[in-house]
């Protein structure tokens, strides 16, 4: 493990100076272009970290799976999926295309529409996004904080999400007032997290849903299967085909730089790059991934595991 890690790291480092970190979320902009860093957590409770694990980021987008957690564990499975589908896009995460053609629920929880639309039924459901940050704390094992500038900087000038959201208002997938939904849906992608929190995350959805250290169940073996297939089919957003092969690990990313990832039963994985492809995920991110997952063979569909 921990030379593969090394090679992995060097490996992923040679890509370092291209892609883009994302500037359309202006408070991103500035995010450190070349760093890397990866953490693993093995299922012993080992924590395996190289690089610039340990740099705060933005969760954005990775949010949306805890998030799908926590509706499914305070709504149960029937509730959320009346509101959002369970069916890859091939669009980009911030589409607007497929409400409107395909039935106007969105698509899946994972696209910028259907994590909206899942926060809007929180709400609605007299949830709180108190109490959303308080069960991520009690996931983290720590008190989480927000970056304040990234969540004004996104709520200032989310436009797009402010349309998605209007659009999916007018059709009844949001019932409750738009603009809380938006400001705790804003707060909920500003979460600061390093790729150690990650990890833990990911090792929680690979161990079945119990907590890797106490044995505590978080969820069921059933929504954690649940989440991770759509992470497979839906988390790398229109790369989720290409990651699927090259990689092959349940995912999530976000456009922080991060990449929530996990080994079925063995290890969950943070990685953390904030220079983006051409699909918003972590180009550094997916090569040290790639290079892990070859080294190591831990492909979902290869080896004995
Ligand atoms: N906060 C970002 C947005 O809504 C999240 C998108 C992402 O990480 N892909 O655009």
């Amino acid at each position: 493990m921990d030379q593969g890690l090394t090679d992995a790291l060097a490996y992923g480092s040679g890509y370092l100076g291209q892609g883009k970190v994302a500037d359309y979320i202006p408070a991103l902009a500035g995010a450190p272009a070349d760093h890397l860093g990866i953490c693993v957590l093995t299922r012993d409770g080992e924590f395996h970290c190289r690089g610039h694990w340990d740099q705060m980021f933005t969760m954005q987008s990775i949010s949306k799976a805890l998030l799908l957690i926590y509706a499914l564990l305070e709504l149960g499975h029937e509730k959320v999926f009346s509101r959002v589908g369970v069916e890859p896009t091939g669009d980009s995460f911030n589409s607007i295309v497929k409400l409107e053609t395909k039935g106007h629920h969105p698509l899946n929880p994972f696209i910028n529409a259907g994590a909206i639309a899942t926060m809007g039924l929180i709400l609605e459901e007299g949830r709180t996004f108190v109490q959303f940050m308080e069960f991520l704390e009690g996931l983290a094992r720590r008190p989480l904080t927000i970056d304040e500038t990234v969540y004004r900087s996104e709520k200032e000038t989310g436009d797009l999400n402010r349309s998605l959201a209007y659009f999916m208002k007018s059709d009844q997938v949001i019932q409750g007032d738009v603009e809380a939904t938006l400001d705790a849906y804003f707060r909920m992608c500003s979460i600061l997290v390093n790729t150690r929190d990650l990890a833990r995350f990911g090792m929680i959805l690979a161990n079945d849903g119990q907590d890797p250290l106490t044995g505590e169940p978080i969820l069921s073996a059933y929504y954690a299967t649940l989440v991770k297939t759509l992470m497979v089919t839906c988390g790398m957003y229109d790369s989720s085909g290409e990651f699927a092969i090259k990689v092959g690990m349940p995912a999530k990313s976000g456009v922080g730089g991060g990449i929530l990832a996990l080994v079925q039963g063995k290890a969950g994985l943070g990685v953390y790059s904030p220079a983006l492809d051409e699909k918003g995920n972590s180009l550094c991110g997916i090569k040290t991934l790639e290079y892990l997952s070859q080294a190591l063979d831990l492909h979902y569909f290869k080896g004995n595991q």
